[in-house]
């Protein structure tokens, strides 16, 4: 019974074995599973995220942590700055975003394509961190970066940007590696990072004027009720400008419309050079403009308002064809009075309008080429 006595040692020893393999499997199992889990939340919020600065933030600061990182950035393809401006125009403040870069081209992303026809998609690269051919891609690297992972980002075929991921284990990404999991990841900031894109585009686009560029009457409306109520909140003084072209049907009449939609463009462009940064304008329709003057008086925003006029009177606007026209406008002014906060916003704000509105009508009255500041009537 010797040998049964051995066989039963061994069969021990063998479940032994087989049963901390098992665990082990088990313990890679469920790690693995967490792992899934983390990442198909992370998927699911970036999917919902409804805006650039939301999504871009949320690559930041989770992925990092679910993929256990020690930095992660984004470059972006940016031809033209289009994607920069109108982020810019929409209030994005690029400061809160260091790990996010723009380049003007797709080459500067730094990839090879993957066949010899120069038509495949690129391949991602895997290695250590070279300083002087990967800083561009990582403007503030950790201390210590030892390896990383440069993902193309591509949609249809087409790159649009790049995922970097880098970390202080020289083991981390090496050439060899498989690369699914990070395509897998990279494809899907891809659809999400496009979708948020066009959005923010069309989200521009439906607040500003195509003929000229600068803000369309809804986002100003809207705006003077955000500026309204911060106003209140805050107690300091806002304006508003309604800026008229005069005889603006006899531009028309004399220099056709195209050459009318000339000089809109001229006289937007030299009411926003007179304005802060903090101010906003936009057209209101046909030949009319309306600026919000951020904490400014009556006074001082009849001074900006007789500079704009003087400006657009004083050079007259020259035309494609060649042709100078002399062109003026005239500018009511008005300032928010009514902190009552019982008083609806828009009501206010319809109020504060219709002042500087009534100032215009002044303005015109007296001959145009002129600024009105609203005076109430005597009560
Ligand atoms: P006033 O000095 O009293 O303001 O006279 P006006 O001729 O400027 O005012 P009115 O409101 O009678 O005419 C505005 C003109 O603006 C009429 C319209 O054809 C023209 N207009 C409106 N929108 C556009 C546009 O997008 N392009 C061009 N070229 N003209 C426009
Ligand atoms: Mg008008
Ligand atoms: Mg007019």
């Amino acid at each position: 019974m010797q040998d049964a006595g051995v066989t039963a040692r061994d069969l021990e020893a063998e479940n032994e074995s087989l049963r901390a393999s098992m665990a082990y499997m088990m313990e890679q199992a469920e790690r693995n599973h967490d792992i899934m889990c983390r990442h198909q939340a992370f998927d699911l919020e970036i999917v919902g995220s409804d805006s650039f600065p939301s999504l871009v933030s949320t690559i930041f600061r989770s992925l990092p942590v679910i993929s256990d990182l020690d930095i992660v950035t984004l470059s972006l393809v940016d031809e033209g700055e289009d994607i920069r401006t109108v982020m810019n125009k929409l209030g994005v403040d690029f400061a809160d975003f260091p790990h996010l870069v723009f380049v003007d081209a797709v080459q500067a992303l730094g990839f090879v394509p993957s066949r010899n026809d120069l038509t495949g998609p690129p391949r991602p690269l895997l290695g250590p961190y070279i300083p002087a051919t990967h800083q561009p891609m990582f403007p503030q690297p950790p201390a210590g970066l030892q390896s990383i992972a440069l993902v193309p980002l591509l949609r249809n075929k087409r790159l649009i940007g790049s995922l970097n991921l880098g970390s202080l284990d020289p083991n981390r990404f090496t050439p060899a590696m498989a690369t699914d999991f990070v395509e897998h990841m990279a494809s899907i900031i891809s659809i999400c990072l496009e979708n948020v894109i066009s959005n923010e585009m069309l989200k521009y686009i439906g607040l500003t004027d195509s003929l000229t560029g600068v803000y369309n009457r809804r986002y100003i409306d809207r705006r003077l009720l955000e500026e309204i109520s911060r106003a209140r909140r805050q107690q300091y003084r806002i304006s508003v400008m309604y800026i008229d072209i005069d005889h603006f049907k006899l531009v028309n009449d004399s220099v056709g419309h195209p050459g009318g939609d000339e000089v809109l463009r001229e006289v937007a462009g030299r009411i926003k050079d007179e304005l802060r940064l903090s101010d906003t304008m936009g057209r209101f329709g046909g030949e009319e403009f309306v600026a919000l003057l951020i904490n400014a008086e009556l006074d001082a925003a009849a001074l900006v308002a007789e500079r704009i006029r003087a400006s657009v009177a004083g050079t007259p606007v020259e035309l494609q064809g060649g042709a100078a026209l002399p062109v003026s406008v005239s500018i009511g002014v008005a300032v928010l009075n009514d902190f009552e906060r019982e008083h609806a916003i828009e009501h206010v704000a319809q109020e504060l309008l219709a002042q500087a509105d009534n100032a215009l009508y002044k303005a015109k009255q007296s001959g145009r080429n002129r600024v009105i500041a609203y005076e109430a009537p005597p009560a």
